[in-house]
């Protein structure tokens, strides 16, 4: 593709925390210019340690860049980041929104953009920080072909799976709902977990048979004996998050009238947990509060 852009083109990331700073880690080492933004200073030292350039303000992060990459917590913050950058942008630099914000967000600061001149997608990610670290995020792309077409060589620096899921904000939609179906699964798997035990079955055991039988999930695999059953909850996704992301799905349901008793309980114990634990928890330490909710 021949106006693709490619390395070492100038690139930022904004957003510095889990998943920005290996992500960007992957585009320095496939050659692009990198400068990384954080508000947080911890954040751009920890970025500086791998190699990144960091900039001090937005301002300068943005000046040059031919793409702007956000990893901020949600679409109400990617709205303030963009409104602080775009004076400084220059013109024809691509907004590449991948973090999993609200898709309805989406597609009003989509709109407002596009009419302005500058061009946007959603790119949101799945596989965590390690999938990050190793560049083989699954990636769902929302938006108009040839801009994807244009940063496609970025996205495959980041990720291995890469779906262009339809207009603006359907890779924000499809986010949402691909962490419903993890939360709930999550849920599922930790009230068997605690039945299991107290009944007297080893929890190790249990992970070994549900992940031979049927009710094997991405949890029961990647989660409970690495994280839950060795209580080290280090996945790197805050459980804050994963409450935004089940909420986000659950709100969608509500706009379009489809009924889900299931997603408003699994939204509404997200949002319980998120209260409860501390703000930094890990989304595997869940099981906390559901021990809580058995002593009540
Ligand atoms: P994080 O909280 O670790 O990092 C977000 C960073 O953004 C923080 O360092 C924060 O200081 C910074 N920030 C906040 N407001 C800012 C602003 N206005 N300007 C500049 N920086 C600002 O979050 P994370 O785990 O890296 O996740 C980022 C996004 O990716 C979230 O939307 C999350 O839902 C999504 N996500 C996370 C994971 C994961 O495993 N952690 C996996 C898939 C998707």
């Amino acid at each position: 593709m021949s106006n693709a852009i490619v390395p070492p083109a100038p690139v930022a990331v904004i957003g510095l925390g889990n998943m920005g700073v290996p992500m960007g880690a992957c585009l320095i080492k496939a050659g692009y210019a990198v400068t990384g933004f954080d508000l947080l200073e911890e954040a751009r030292r920890t970025f500086a340690a791998t190699g990144g350039r960091v900039a001090n303000d937005m301002a300068s992060a943005v000046a040059a860049a031919e793409v702007v990459i956000m990893l901020l917590p949600n679409g109400r913050i990617v709205r303030e980041a963009v409104t602080t950058m775009r004076a400084h942008l220059r013109p024809g630099t691509i907004l590449i929104d991948m973090s999993s914000s609200d898709p309805i967000g989406t597609r009003s600061l989509g709109a407002e953009l596009i009419a302005a001149g500058t061009a946007f997608i959603d790119a949101p990610v799945s596989g965590g920080v390690r999938r990050a670290a190793n560049g083989t995020l699954a990636i769902m792309v929302g938006g108009e072909g040839p801009t994807i077409d244009r940063v496609q060589p970025l996205l495959s620096a980041m990720g291995k799976s890469i779906f262009r899921t339809g207009a603006l904000a359907s890779g924000h939609a499809m986010k949402a709902l691909n962490n419903y179906v993890s939360a709930a699964g999550l849920i599922a798997a930790v009230e068997a977990l605690q039945v299991g035990r107290k009944f007297g079955l080893d929890p190790a055991l249990m992970a070994d048979i549900l992940n031979v039988s049927s009710g094997k999930n991405n949890t029961t695999e990647l989660k409970l004996k690495q994280f839950i059953i060795s209580e080290t909850f280090d996945d790197g996704f805050p459980l804050r998050l994963m409450a935004k992301d089940v909420r986000t799905a659950d709100d969608m349901a509500q706009a379009l009238g489809i009924a889900t008793p299931l997603a408003d309980l699994c939204a509404g114990l997200w949002d319980a947990a998120a209260r409860e634990l501390a703000g930094n928890a890990n989304h595997t330490e869940v099981i906390r509060y559901m021990e809580r909710l058995a002593k009540r």
